[in-house]
């Protein structure tokens, strides 16, 4: 299992917010921001760089879920960012899909 279906499965506890059969939100345990919370599909696509034709409908889920969530945490005015990093330059460290809500500051461009 990956970290993150291990937290789905309630065997590494977490600050879930919300949860639904296709994708689970929780607080990141190193935050970068005020606000910034993981929105993971349950399947256990490995990257974005391997997600499928067929996973096109979830990626879409996860992005509204992204933006429902900001919403709900008071920064979808004030503004957000979504990151997706993939594979080792992206600066992904945990190899289970997933998408970073950041927000609650103002966040500087480009990134590092
Ligand atoms: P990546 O670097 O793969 O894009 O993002 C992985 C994220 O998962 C990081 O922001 C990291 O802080 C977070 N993370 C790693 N382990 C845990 C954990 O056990 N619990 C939670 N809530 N977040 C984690």
């Amino acid at each position: 299992m990956t970290l993150f279906e291990k937290i789905a499965a309630r065997q590494i506890p977490a600050k879930i917010i919300q949860e639904d059969d296709d994708l689970i939100v929780f607080h990141d345990i190193n935050p970068q921001a005020p606000v910034h919370v993981l929105v993971v599909p349950k399947k256990p696509i490995t990257r974005l760089n391997h997600a499928k034709e067929e996973d096109g409908k979830l990626l879409g889920k996860l992005l509204l879920k992204a933006r429902e969530i900001a919403g709900l945490l008071g920064i979808a005015e004030s503004g957000f960012r979504v990151v997706i990093n993939s594979g080792r330059d992206g600066g992904e460290s945990v190899p289970h899909l997933h998408v970073h809500l950041l927000g609650g500051r103002p966040l500087a461009w480009p990134p590092g």
